[in-house]
């Protein structure tokens, strides 16, 4: 066989998204019933009178989590809401999973149990049902692979395309914690590298440590939005930091987007731990990302039936898309949203400090 000689691609060069939409360019659907392929938290599929929202996420270990300081019931919980999160950023409430494993010889059975400990017990707060899943084995790390879905009247389904100029920008929750969390168990895990006898400190960190270590999907965000009579116009869960998801939503509702920094929500435990670690706790909030709350915007006609509502902050509004999408500083000063994600960000940790 001939050897050609074609310049391989790397593909770090392409970033995750890049990636992504190669792959899938050229990927078409055959059957009518596929309502939304590719590109949402969800891919929507049509039955009639209703349809069903499906989605799959996938952990793997020393990428998406450290065993050193991950509990396993608490690695089982997490994989599972993760995807409860996607369902519930398509306006959906999740009902079913399936459960992949792939698992070294250093696992015992009860390490393996103490994982599906985490999950039956996430299976028992969302009311979801394991139906399968699959079992193999791994020459390195472990890795969990959840798909999640559940059903839904087709008009009550939210995709992150039906933003418009003038609709007004809310998350639920708060924002940055979990980054913070995960800076707090970083330096615990040095800490105890270089000296096995010393304990971790983690004193008074036990909400922005929850966070990060045992997200809860915010599949209440439906019933609180249908007591107040409102339907988003576009929607998206927090899993890479809102400067990312906000990118998504405006780039597929072809709008721009104003942000303000005074308007962010940050958990005070949260601001005290950025202020510790000298990082800027907006900059976390925007870019820490794994907050797994949900974002969305709303029609400016809404306004007064969300307004002073304690699960939801007002965080900006939608513009043309020639005004494209940024943040205002509290001192009035407009800088571009650019999605840094949470990746880049531990990798260049302590760069972006004001
Ligand atoms: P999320 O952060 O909401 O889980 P992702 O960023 O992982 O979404 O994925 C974005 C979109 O790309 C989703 O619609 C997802 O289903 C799709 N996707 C991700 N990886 C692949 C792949 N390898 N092949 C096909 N579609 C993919
Ligand atoms: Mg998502």
């Amino acid at each position: 066989m001939e050897t050609q000689n074609t310049a391989l691609t790397n593909i770090e060069s392409l970033g995750e998204f890049g990636l992504i939409e190669h792959l899938t360019q050229h990927n078409t659907t055959k059957h009518i019933t596929t309502l939304k392929s590719v590109g949402d938290d969800c891919a929507i599929i049509d039955h009639g009178n209703h349809v069903t929202a499906i989605t799959t996420d996938m952990l793997v270990e020393n990428v998406h989590f450290d065993l050193i300081y991950t509990p396993l019931r608490h690695l089982g919980y997490k994989a599972v809401t993760v995807n409860l999160s996607d369902v519930a950023a398509m306006n959906v409430t999740p009902t079913h999973i399936t459960v992949s494993i792939a698992l070294s010889s250093k696992y015992t059975l009860e390490a393996v149990e103490e994982i599906y400990a985490g999950i039956y017990l996430a299976c028992e707060k969302y009311k979801i049902d394991l139906v399968g899943g699959d079992t193999t084995t791994s020459q390195l790390g472990l890795v969990i692979s959840v798909t999640a879905w559940g059903d839904a009247p087709k008009e009550e389904i939210v995709y992150r395309n039906g933003a418009s100029e003038t609709d007004l920008l809310f998350v639920s929750g708060d924002l940055g914690a979990a980054y913070l969390g995960l800076q707090i168990l970083e330096r615990e895990k040095q800490v105890f590298l270089e000296n096995k006898n010393i304990q971790p400190d983690l004193e008074g960190n036990d909400y922005i440590l929850q966070r990060q270590l045992k997200p809860e999907p915010r599949t209440d965000v439906k019933e609180l939005l249908r007591l107040l009579e409102i339907q988003p116009t576009s929607m998206i869960d927090v899993s890479d930091g809102i400067s990312s998801e906000l990118l998504h939503i405006c780039r597929q509702s072809n709008v721009g987007c104003s942000i303000y920094e005074e308007k962010i929500p940050i958990d005070p435990t949260a601001i005290n731990t950025a202020r510790d670690f000298v990082l800027d706790p907006v900059t976390c909030a925007l870019n820490g990302g794994e907050d797994y709350e949900l974002l969305f915007s709303i029609k400016l006609s809404d306004y007064d039936k969300i307004k002073g509502n304690p699960n939801f902050t007002a965080i900006g509004h939608i513009t043309n898309v020639s005004a494209g999408c940024n943040l205002v500083s509290n001192s009035g000063v407009v800088t571009p949203l650019i999605a840094q994600g949470w990746n880049a960000l531990l990798k260049n940790e302590k760069v972006d400090v004001k």
